[in-house]
């Protein structure tokens, strides 16, 4: 199999907002064009791949010690700083309760 064929193949289920897991027969993806995240959260992977896709989201890789695992970012950050804020608020727990956090204390402050 090659990347091609198996991310038609899982597309679908990326799409719905699930991860799968990489067949270890593919080539590793610094090796089929993946680039580095310029930063990524950490959810205990060694390394993070990315690949942009032409609407507007990416293709992003957890590279574990014995596995990779692969979800789409809706909103793929290196399209401008301001995808990089929404994809950073809506897609990663951190960005997510940052506007918690702001929304609490913009209530508090302006609500008295
Ligand atoms: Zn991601």
């Amino acid at each position: 199999m090659d990347w091609n064929t198996w991310l038609a193949a899982v597309e679908p289920t990326l799409r719905a907002g699930h991860e799968a897991i990489v067949p270890k027969d593919l080539p590793h993806p610094s090796e089929v064009g993946f680039s580095r995240p310029f930063i990524a959260e950490p959810h205990g992977q060694k390394d993070d791949w990315v690949y942009s896709l032409g609407d507007g989201s990416r293709i992003h890789i957890h590279e574990f010690e014995h596995s990779l695992v692969a979800h789409i970012d809706p909103h793929d950050p290196a399209k401008g700083p301001g995808i990089a804020f929404l994809h950073w608020t809506t897609e990663s727990a951190s960005g997510r309760m940052f506007l918690v956090t702001t929304t609490l204390w913009v209530l508090l402050r302006f609500l008295k």
